[in-house]
């Protein structure tokens, strides 16, 4: 039995809807789907998702300007634009079905007291709604079936439980994805792209034989195909390699997606909506399958910074560490990586996070620390290189640095993970995508 997630881009208009079900189909197997909000239907496009968030501040500048006509025609003009994408899906396909009283709710809840989330959600919603009546399944609304606990974490237990009841006498259903909801029945979503999540909580809840994830490309490449131009696709990866690929940045699959299907051994394949006969990218939980390079795959992030703060004989002071991490605790900040030196020891976080805290972080940490010095460098990105192969292989760091060395770039920042299954490198922001380039060809096109 297999649980199919579809990503936005595969569900963009009434021609998608179609591949779609022609793959459903065409396998008997394929029993619960789990869709996203229609995505970009072409480059420079925007998202359904991305108009309800809109519709949702919409929505709150005119409940501030005590329903202002003119702000509610702004609201309304977008629900219009939010309404003509599912009713272009709805004539295409030809199926018989109304949302008018849908809408007329999500405005009132709107002018109401809905939320962020709340608004966002129905991007699912209602894609939800409309697949199951083009597939002729039953539609469950994820409000009641992926549950969240009051502080907003994710209730895997009490979901399972929940969800598996409720789909053991369900032959078929489409369950839409990225939200679920509070006890109290208050919507909540997943984070951006949390779709995958919800594919792999269904797909455990119904201990599926396969997780497949549909979406634009065939599988998980070795590199970000907006950088590499038709980079080698992955054929099997481990849940450890792609989360670790997934967090840098390579965004075919939220990072979170594999914890549910982890727990009951369930793999995921990645496949293309748009080539179902593209066998796609395995992700399991372990393989004897070596991968076909040294490396797994490249991802990477940018928009770092980094904070290094120097003080004499900082080495033999004990707890030195702990008091500048402090320093970013107490100022809501994770940080990404931490390497040091004797007398030295710099702090990686996240640019657009840490830019409004940065002088109340500077001033908690020489409160807590009296360092001599701390400079503070901007605008890094991160590279991981990823795989399972590193660990039995030789001068696979000297390979990657000869490669950016002889690029011209300057690596700012070295990290090798203790369980060598990565190496991170730090490298201006400008430098990035040279960077990607110039280990993807050492390592996969020339293989030197
Ligand atoms: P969906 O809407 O189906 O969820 P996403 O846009 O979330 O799809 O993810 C697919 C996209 O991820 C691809 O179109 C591609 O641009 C991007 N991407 C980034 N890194 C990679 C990679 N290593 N392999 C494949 N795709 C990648
Ligand atoms: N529609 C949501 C988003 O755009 C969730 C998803 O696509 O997985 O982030
Ligand atoms: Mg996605």
């Amino acid at each position: 039995m297999k649980v199919v997630k579809f990503g936005g881009s595969s569900l963009a208009n009434a021609e998608q809807f179609e591949k779609v079900g022609e793959i459903i189909r065409s396998d008997s197997e394929r029993r619960y789907v789990v869709p996203s909000a229609p995505g970009k239907r072409f480059s420079g496009d925007t998202k359904v998702t991305d108009l309800l968030y809109q519709a949702h501040a919409a929505a709150e500048a005119a409940n501030e300007a005590s329903g202002d006509p003119e702000k509610i025609a702004v609201l309304d003009g977008v629900l219009a634009e939010i309404r003509s994408r599912y009713q272009e899906i709805i004539d295409g396909l030809g199926i018989d079905l109304s949302l008018e009283q849908e809408f007329v709710t999500i405005r009132r809840n709107l002018l109401g007291s809905a939320d962020k989330d709340y608004a966002a959600s129905r991007g699912e919603y209602l894609n939800g709604i409309v697949m199951a009546n083009y597939l002729g399944y039953e539609f469950i609304d994820a409000a009641e079936v992926i549950i969240f606990a009051g502080d907003g974490e994710f209730d895997s237990e009490k979901t399972n439980d929940v969800l598996a009841k409720r789909l053991k006498d369900i032959d078929r259903a489409v369950i839409p994805g990225f939200y679920g909801a509070y006890e109290d029945g208050r919507v909540h979503t997943f984070s951006r792209g949390g779709s995958d999540i919800t594919g792999s909580i269904v797909a455990r809840a119904v201990r599926a034989d396969v997780y497949e994830n549909w979406t634009d490309v065939s599988g998980f490449l070795v590199a970000d195909p907006r950088i590499i131009e038709n980079p080698q696709r992955i054929e099997t990866i481990t849940y450890r390699e792609l989360r670790e690929l997934a967090y840098m940045g390579a965004s075919v699959l939220h990072e979170d997606a594999i914890f549910p299907v982890r727990r009951e051994g369930i793999p995921i394949n990645i496949r293309n909506t748009n080539h179902p006969e593209d066998e796609g990218t395995w992700i399991v939980e372990s393989t004897v399958k070596k991968s076909k390079y040294i490396i797994t795959g490249i991802a990477g992030k940018q928009g770092f910074c980094a904070i290094n703060i120097d003080k004499d004989m900082m080495n033999s002071e004990i707890g030195f560490g702990r008091k500048v991490l402090q320093a970013f605790e107490e100022n809501e900040l994770s940080f990404e990586h931490m390497p040091s030196g004797i007398d030295t020891m710099t702090v990686f976080v996240e640019q657009d996070q840490f830019i409004e805290k940065e002088q109340r972080v500077v001033s908690a940490i020489h409160r807590r620390v009296h360092p001599d010095t701390i400079y503070i460098d901007s605008d890094l990105a991160l590279i991981a290189v990823v795989g399972r192969g590193m660990k039995s292989t030789r001068g696979t760091a000297g390979r990657i640095f000869a490669a950016l060395a002889h690029a011209h770039i300057n690596i700012r920042m070295i990290d090798q993970g203790s369980s060598e299954l990565n190496i991170i490198i730090g490298v201006d922001n400008a430098d990035f995508q040279t960077a990607i380039r110039a280990i993807y060809d050492i390592f996969v096109t020339t293989q030197m």
